[in-house]
């Protein structure tokens, strides 16, 4: 057997019971698990700290000194033996909660040792519980540089497990290992992108001979990292695009046409003739579209979507939209009906509100093909429903549906349909390459013209007055506000009240006006009231929680008031103000906090009172909030907390890798090169390991 395959129960002091803690609580089974804990950090052996430099922050230190008496405190399980260590200049407490004999018998007083360990504050001194000890004639400071120190988890912590244990079971492995390890990119691979070879890398993430060093083995290593999952990826696609052949859509014809010259109500922005002119390209070579449309709030999505459909409907085929909820589902029936005009194209909505007889006519006329375009809800769009001629899909709002519901889609026609994703959460472009990485992606970066930005202020609670100040004159001018506050959880009692409390303020402060309340709790019917009643103007005032986050449009609304604001994430935040700034006149957003806030937070709101812009907005997220924590990317299946590389600070390494897993694919798509089989072979391997990656779209 291969050492790196040895069980860890082979180490000297691993029984069955540690070597469950150890897989339990870190994945490591084997003692090639066991090399592939790298350390978090390395501390420097090569000084001394003296008593009066220690904070509490320091990770690892040592001291030279001498233990002055020991002496026994605590009963029971708090029984301890603290040695009174002096370095010449102040005293440190070493404790041991164990062995407590041991420890007499080994370590002498006045004598002259070196101490390593964390320094901790108790009673007003510094501590250092069970610290390593050597006896200092044997010590010499040049033979020990860069130290490995290793993240134990609490859990492993509390049984015993230490980065010290940690350090000496990687040592001994190490000790055993006769051969290099195995290499896993070609040699070529290395040669031109001067990269450390897989067994020096490993060895130095360890015991690094300088940081320079450690450096170059991370880089090596997280590389590696993240090319594999593009070279999954980009052959995963591929691999579809072979399956998949998609409709061909050779014609733009009369609908698009007549509605292009006659019914398009403003030009069409750069960006968004460039997305189309994207589109139609994609679908006129023969394989199957699936194509991520990023674009802010506003910035014109919907209006591209429909010109798409309406290529696909040229074509003979239908289409269909799902939206995230149900009123933008009715949002879009609406936006498309007046798009349209008396154009002659049938538009069909579907949701669960939609019955009986209606539902039947509806259901009908897809499988007759009579019902062009359908406009729906995913849940209702998944359960049977059968279409002629599905050519296009759109799916709005991308990171509500789940990789299988995009899926499920597919089996409903023989060929697969185009599939557009729309979203207005801006992906960083790492995290794009990475998350939706086999999907081609346009962007629209351009607002329509004429837009004013929004401007953002941040509001302590105090100044309410300010506020109903505000508001009074941007209502005065004609203009509707929305004020949001949070619920967390729909069951949340406590926000709730919060909303309704805030609404029995707002009615107090403004008597003349109308107000309307939404939240999640409500009847649909209730909701779907209530909020068109501000659509429609009737009410000034629009009270919610986030049901109203995403595709809402009332470009009438000037003023969008975030009520503890703190309690959002920057997504959300810019999800919610991207419902004003809709119209040509100026708009407000305003985040109104408590006092007190974390760094974090402050952070946050900064960000939102600085830029507008959606891409800055979301690679500020994945730099405070890491990348796995992001709309949009739990369901992906990717592990995004890799080992080694960090999709928020390497993005122009997951570029690099991304287009040598391209080359790879391009001078060797069946894999048969021979320099590549250890490549594969790896690849296989890790996969066995790791992802499923045919669960992803
Ligand atoms: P998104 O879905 O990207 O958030 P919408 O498609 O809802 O944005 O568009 C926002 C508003 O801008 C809508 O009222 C839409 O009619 C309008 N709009 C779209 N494209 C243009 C354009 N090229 N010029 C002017 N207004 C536009
Ligand atoms: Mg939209």
């Amino acid at each position: 057997m291969n050492v790196l395959d040895y069980p860890v129960t082979y180490l000297s002091n691993v029984g069955p019971a540690r070597a469950k803690q150890l897989a339990d609580g870190m994945g490591v089974r084997t003692y090639g698990d066991l090399i592939q804990q790298f350390p978090s950090k390395h501390i420097d052996r090569s000084r001394f700290y003296y008593s009066y430099e220690l904070t509490t922050e320091m990770p690892y230190v040592q001291m030279r000194g001498q233990i002055l008496s020991f002496e026994e405190e605590g009963f029971g399980r708090k029984r301890r033996i603290v040695g009174h260590f002096s370095d010449g200049h102040g005293i440190v407490d070493l404790v041991w909660f164990n062995g407590l004999q041991y420890v007499e018998k080994t370590y002498k007083l006045l004598t002259d040792y070196v101490v390593f360990g964390k320094p901790t504050l108790f009673r007003d001194r510094f501590n250092i519980t069970h610290p390593e000890i050597e006896s200092a004639d044997k010590f010499s400071i040049s033979s020990v540089g860069l130290r490995p120190y290793y993240s134990v988890p609490e859990k492993l912590q509390k049984r015993g497990i230490n980065s010290r244990m940690m350090e000496q079971w990687v040592r001994t492995v190490f000790r055993l290992i006769h051969e290099p390890l195995a290499e896993t990119l070609p040699e070529y691979m290395l040669r031109e992108l001067r990269l450390m070879s897989r067994d020096e890398a490993i060895r130095a993430m360890h015991y690094p001979q300088s940081a320079e060093h450690l450096s170059r083995a991370t880089y090596r290593l997280k590389f590696e990292e993240l090319f594999f999952i593009q070279l999954n990826i980009l052959r995963y696609a591929r691999e579809r695009n072979r399956r998949f052949a998609g409709y061909v859509f050779p014609v733009v014809g009369d609908l698009f046409n007549d509605f292009y010259y006659h019914h398009l109500p403003f030009p069409l922005t750069e960006a968004q003739k460039r997305v189309i002119r994207e589109i139609r390209q994609d679908t006129q070579m023969g394989r199957q579209m699936n194509r991520l449309l990023q674009g802010d709030v506003g910035s014109g999505k919907t209006l591209v979507a429909l010109m798409s459909m309406l290529i696909a409907l040229d074509n003979g085929f239908q289409t269909c939209i799902m939206a995230p909820t149900e009123i933008l589902a009715e949002q879009h029936l609406d936006t498309f009906r007046q798009f349209l005009g008396d154009m002659p194209v049938r538009v069909e909505l579907l949701t669960s509100t939609v019955k009986g007889k209606r539902r039947q006519a509806i259901l009908q006329g897809l499988q007759t093909g009579e019902v062009q375009i359908l406009v729906g809800t995913h849940a209702v769009i998944e359960d049977n429903v059968t279409f002629r001629r599905l050519g296009f899909v759109v799916i709005d709002e991308q990171h509500r549906f789940g990789v299988a519901q995009r899926a499920k889609l597919w089996n409903k026609g023989q060929t697969v349909p185009h599939v557009l994703v729309m979203t207005a959460t801006p992906i960083p472009r790492t995290l794009a390459m990475t998350v939706y990485g086999d999907l081609d992606v346009s962007v629209i970066d351009e607002l329509p013209p004429g837009r004013k930005p929004i401007q953002t202020i941040h509001h302590f609670e105090n100044r309410r007055q300010e506020l109903y100040k505000g508001l009074r004159q941007q209502i005065s001018l004609g203009r509707q506000a929305y004020i949001v506050y949070p619920l967390i959880k729909e069951s949340e009692k406590m926000d709730l009240q919060n909303l309704e409390e805030g609404y029995r303020e707002f009615c107090k402060a403004f008597p003349d006006l109308n107000i309307s309340m939404v939240h999640g709790k409500m009847k649909p019917a209730d909701k779907d009231r209530e909020m068109d009643r501000f659509v429609r103007g009737e009410t000034q005032i629009l009270m919610a929680t986030t049901v109203i986050e995403v595709g809402v449009n009332v470009p009438n609304a000037s003023v969008m008031a975030i009520m503890n604001a703190e309690r959002f994430g920057l997504a959300q935040l810019h999800q919610l103000r991207g419902r004003v700034g809709r119209g040509a006149d100026q708009s407000y957003c305003i985040l109104v906090t408590s006092f007190k806030l974390s760094g974090d937070t402050q952070r946050r709101i900064q960000i939102m009172c600085d830029t507008n812009d959606g891409f800055e907005i979301a690679e500020a997220d994945m730099r405070l909030r890491g990348p796995g924590d992001l709309e949009g990317t739990q369901q992906s299946g990717i592990p995004f907390d890799l080992h080694i590389a960090n999709l928020a600070r390497d993005g122009q390494v997951v570029q690099l890798a991304r287009d040598v897993a391209r080359r790879i694919l391009d001078s060797d798509p069946d894999g048969q090169r021979p320099e590549h089989q250890t490549m594969w072979a790896a690849l296989s391997d890790l996969n066995k390991r790791t992802v499923d990656w045919s669960s992803i779209s």
